[in-house]
């Protein structure tokens, strides 16, 4: 069931998005904005900016934008539908759902996944459960643990959860939809998705069971672990396994570790390493990270000190310099995990490695230095190209700062030349990285799309064939969406703007121009439109002669020539793709 469109329209129009984000974040007055430290990324100055007018919120330093219900989603961890009636009830806006109607199938999920977890824990209780007991503890979990992370058990038996469910009165198709129950091959029927394996419940960070993870309690069962199917309510990539248990503690002790395992886990809860999480089985995402940005801005992630722990931290490098947050690599030098390594070394052990552990930068520029000669020149040159492609990617003028002092002073060379290097390869843009916005794109193409948001009155069918014409896909995406609104006869209005783009990197730069262009920026906004045409459209001749000319060539035979020339305008004059 869903909530009426214009009930979704009242709701954004009503809520004040300054009065809901204050409670979250205090906010202070700032010309037409308010202002406040942002709650998606760890910042000192305020960049997080909230525009009551134009309802949505942008952060210039992470890019982070919305509504106010995109807001409550973000920062709540709730469903679309449950942030609208969150805001409905609070400003008294009656939404008629009939009670009658069956609730949608994100609510029946959860149901089925609720009552599941009742069932596996009381399996663990009774005397069923006696063979888990005998493993877990075993494998070090203490009874106040396994009650804590509510583990439980399922037997070997085809049907046990499938008849506990029936019994509750949840129904097998819902269970199947939540990943408990499996569809048989042959003929009508459900059969339970886990037997005879330790059951871990996955929660969201506000609690509620999303799905379960299984571990099978001999080593002949294969798979050895067993995770849910990702279903409306559980997606792999995006979820942290403990982060519920853990928030209080990360944000007491600033800083959070992250596993891979789910008994790596409970090892580290085990000796009181209580800001821990752990991806389920798998390498850190950009979902992973941006949700631990809003917990923290410091990362230690837990890598084995073997080569293929190396080669996982090295991975993760990219990831987090996009993401613009540091982590640290903690190696361990016993053990093949973090589980092994606690029984062996014991937690100081862990805590010495915490405090010791580099950030994957310098862990990168470390590994990168004993891989090569560094006394030859081939050896040093290598080390320097390689180093700087990532040393482009750091935004913070001070922690960029940092490394290049390590790259000057291990090639003996002044870090001016560091410097200089950098902005060879970030092409020209000087120290400061400007992040997120649509800066040094195609010039034309941008201007006229900030005109047209300005005076959407100005769109004609000359500017909508060049907006077709545009050759920077972000701008044309965002172009496209703006003369879709004037053609619905809607206002260029954040939120309904932001709705019509896909993904956040995108909305992010469309705001980023929302908020920028304050009212000084057009003042010829004719003249601007059609300089930015004559622009365009002399590429496209231009490019249309390039091509005749390519077509002969090849005619000729000259086909080297033509190749070359086909890289030129695909390329663009100025010789810099986008
Ligand atoms: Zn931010």
């Amino acid at each position: 069931m869903s909530i009426p469109k214009e009930k979704i329209e009242e709701v954004r129009e009503r809520a004040s998005i300054v009065q809901v984000i204050n409670e979250y974040v205090p906010l202070t007055k700032r010309g037409h904005n308010h202002v406040g430290l942002c709650p998606f990324h760890s910042e000192k100055t305020p960049s997080f900016t909230v525009n009551e007018e134009k309802k949505i919120f942008y952060c210039f330093g992470c890019n982070a934008t919305g509504n106010v219900i995109t807001f409550l989603m973000k920062k709540d961890g709730l469903a679309f539908p449950e942030a609208v009636r969150a805001l409905a009830s609070r400003y008294g806006i009656a939404i008629n759902e009939s009670k009658r109607e069956a609730p949608d199938d994100r609510e029946q999920i959860y149901a089925a996944l609720k009552a599941a977890s009742a069932y596996f824990t009381g399996v663990l209780r009774a005397s069923a459960g006696d063979p888990a007991k005998e493993y877990l503890k075993a494998r070090g979990m203490t009874g106040e643990l396994a009650k804590r992370f509510h583990i439980g058990y399922a037997t070997d038996k085809w049907d046990g959860l499938f008849n506990f469910l029936k019994k509750n009165g949840i129904g097998a198709e819902a269970a199947c939809k939540a990943g408990l129950l499996v569809k048989k091959d042959k003929g009508p029927g459900y059969y339970d998705r886990f037997r005879n394996r330790v059951i871990f419940p996955i929660t969201d960070v506000r609690g509620r069971i999303i799905g379960f993870g299984g571990r099978a309690l001999d080593e002949k069962s294969l798979p050895k672990y067993l995770n849910s199917p990702e279903s409306p309510v559980f997606k792999k990539g995006e979820t942290l396994f403990g982060l519920y248990q853990a928030k209080e503690a990360v944000s007491k002790e600033g800083y959070v570790l992250v596993v891979e395992g789910y008994f790596d886990l409970v090892a580290l809860h085990t000796h009181g390493f209580l800001n821990s999480v752990a991806t389920m089985g798998t390498a850190l995402t950009t979902d992973h990270i941006r949700t631990l940005k809003g917990y923290t801005s410091s990362i230690y992630a837990l890598f084995d000190s073997d080569e293929a722990g190396k080669k996982a931290a090295l991975r993760g490098l990219n990831l987090f310099l996009n993401e613009d947050i540091s982590c640290r690599a903690v190696l361990l030098n016993q053990g093949k995990d973090p589980d092994e390594f606690l029984k062996l070394a014991g937690p100081d052990a862990l805590r010495e490695a915490i405090v010791d552990a580099p950030t994957l930068m310098e862990f990168y520029l470390a590994s990168l230095r004993s891989k090569l000669n560094m006394t030859a020149p081939e050896g040093k040159k290598k080390y320097f190209e390689d180093a700087l492609s990532y040393l482009s990617k750091i935004g913070n003028l001070a922690e960029r700062g940092h490394y290049a002092t390590i790259v000057a002073s291990t090639l003996g060379i002044g870090v001016e030349s560091v410097y200089d290097a950098i902005k060879g390869v970030s092409g020209g843009g000087g120290l400061v990285v400007k992040r997120g916005g649509f800066q040094a794109r195609n010039l034309p193409e941008l201007t006229l799309l900030r005109v047209i948001m300005k005076h959407p009155e100005l769109l004609s069918p000359e500017v909508e064939a060049a907006f077709e014409a545009f050759t920077d896909e972000e701008i044309k995406a965002a172009a496209k969406a703006v003369s879709s609104l004037c053609r619905d006869g809607a206002a260029i209005s954040g939120p309904a703007l932001l709705e019509r783009l896909e993904g956040e990197a995108l909305k992010g730069r469309v705001a980023d121009l929302l908020f920028r262009d304050s009212d000084g920026f057009v003042e010829e906004p004719a003249r601007m439109i059609e300089d930015s045409l004559n622009r365009i459209q002399s590429r496209g001749k231009v490019k249309a002669s390039t091509q005749d000319m390519i077509k002969l060539l090849e005619q000729m035979g000259k086909s080297d020539i033509a190749v070359e020339l086909k890289k030129r305008i695909e390329v663009g004059p100025s010789g810099k793709r986008h």
